[in-house]
């Protein structure tokens, strides 16, 4: 009991100080609001919550210097050092210590109250607790989500329903039916069966199994599953640009709704490529996960009634920018290669021509020692290859690792549009949930909520 209590109160005292700051945010959230030409409202009418999944902040470092242009002398800036605004801790609840899960850091991240490593969603004692995207919903606005990984994994998951464990995989899809969601966009055919399908088809929604239908969508609700699992790693499909597209489409079909929407984009597999210490797969995943940020920037531009939040769950893998005792990092290996050390993996072992598979994909010159190295792998089967080529390009790119697991680091907050400012400095990963819980609309005084209290007397 105590846990939850002390809990609950510290949650009320967040309410309750954020309630002071954002005193003017809630007294207009009461009214419609009317801006004035160019004029920003001081509450969105439209969030979109952006989460690179295990993006910790040597991620975002990593990633400047990999996109970095090494013929002039500055480094430039990337969209996270543009939209920067402030950090977030991420440990989940007492029971699970400090390292958090992509569970516990969901459900915190969508109710506010802090959970156990594997929760979706419900308390330290298995209570469902209310989501922002229920809130939303609540309130007549439309809720989204547009993921990498299946759309029934644990981020996804803890925004739209509640589980006791993130592993019910099939029981979180079939509860996918009741949310009420109008754009599902993701992997996970495996886990949505015709039968589930055609329920989802009787409630409205278009489904779509071939990323190609994407265009051809014009109006909510859709549910597009793109993949059995998870959507292929963004390495080994250039110019596909699947999450941006996903978002650019979620944002166009969501904003045909006037009183506003609640879209959640995760870069999934930044968090897959980490666990597995792949820096050229992370990298890909982390342009495509800016790439969707991107979009959403763009959009926040043109539409001063969107506030965009972007933050990570968690980081993975202990990434680090150097290593080997050497104060350098080679962007230019890891740039280098052209296909994730899975595929390559994969092809070496089928083909004959090995050598020259890896090199075509590896694209810089290797030692007759790191050759040597390969062909014994090679000869010890498919994930000893796999590992060999990661080492490979670790080695020679200054690249470092502390664990295939999660790191218990802050994170990074970054925002723009209105109210952003109020995302700015420390916060709690639970806080950031209030803050946008305080930033939807109030309990709209309309006939049906007050025929609904009278039938309750
Ligand atoms: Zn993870």
């Amino acid at each position: 009991m105590r846990p939850t209590l002390f809990s609950l109160k510290r949650s009320l005292l967040t309410v309750a100080v954020l309630f002071t700051t954002t005193v003017s945010a809630f007294v207009y959230a009461d009214t419609p609001i009317h801006p004035m030409m160019g004029d920003a409202p001081s509450v969105p009418k439209n969030i979109v919550i952006l989460i690179g999944d295990g993006m910790g902040p040597a991620y975002t470092s990593a990633y400047r210097y990999y996109k970095d242009n090494p013929e002039t002398q500055e480094i430039e800036q990337t969209v996270f050092d543009r939209l920067l605004v402030g950090t977030a801790s991420t440990y989940p609840a007492r029971v699970s210590g400090y390292v958090t899960d992509s569970a516990a850091s969901a459900t915190a991240l969508a109710t506010g109250v802090k959970s156990y490593n594997g929760a979706i969603s419900v308390d330290t004692d298995k209570q469902t607790l209310p989501t922002i995207m229920e809130m939303a919903k609540k309130q007549g606005l439309s809720t989204g989500v547009a993921v990498t990984s299946q759309i029934n994994h644990a981020t996804p998951a803890a925004f739209l329903t509640h589980n006791e464990s993130r592993k019910n995989y099939d029981e979180i899809a079939n509860s996918y039916l009741n949310t009420d969601a109008d754009v599902m966009l993701g992997g996970g055919q495996k886990f949505f069966p015709a039968e589930l399908i055609s329920q989802f088809e009787a409630k409205g929604y278009r489904y779509l199994s071939d990323f190609s239908q994407l265009d051809s969508v014009t109006e909510p609700k859709v549910i597009g599953l793109f993949a059995e699992v998870q959507l292929p790693w963004a390495i080994d499909e250039v110019g596909a640009h699947k999450l941006s597209k996903m978002t650019a489409k979620a944002l166009e079909l969501l904003s045909q709704n006037e009183k506003g929407f609640v879209l959640l984009v995760e870069g999934s597999l930044i968090d897959w490529a980490g666990h597995n210490n792949d820096i050229a797969t992370a990298m890909a995943e982390m342009d495509e996960f800016a790439n969707a940020l991107e979009v959403v920037e763009q959009y926040v531009r043109q539409n001063n009634d969107t506030l965009m939040i972007a933050t990570a769950d968690h980081n993975t893998g202990g990434l680090s920018i150097g290593a080997n005792g050497e104060y350098s990092w080679k962007t230019d290996i890891i740039r280098a290669v052209k296909s994730s050390p899975a595929s390559i993996a994969a092809n070496a072992i089928s083909s004959e021509n090995w050598q020259d598979e890896v090199i075509s994909k590896l694209t810089f010159e290797l030692s007759i020692d790191e050759l040597t190295q390969l062909s014994r792998a090679r000869m010890q089967g498919q994930d000893v290859m796999v590992t060999a080529i990661k080492k490979l390009i670790d080695n020679r790119s200054n690249t470092g690792w502390t664990t295939g697991g999660h790191t218990g680091m802050d994170v990074q907050v970054f925002a723009s549009g209105p109210a952003s400012k109020l995302f700015s400095g420390y916060q709690d990963n639970t806080d950031i949930a209030l803050k946008i819980m305080s930033l939807l609309p109030k309990k709209a005084k309309s006939p049906a909520t007050t025929t609904q209290v009278q039938s309750n007397k």
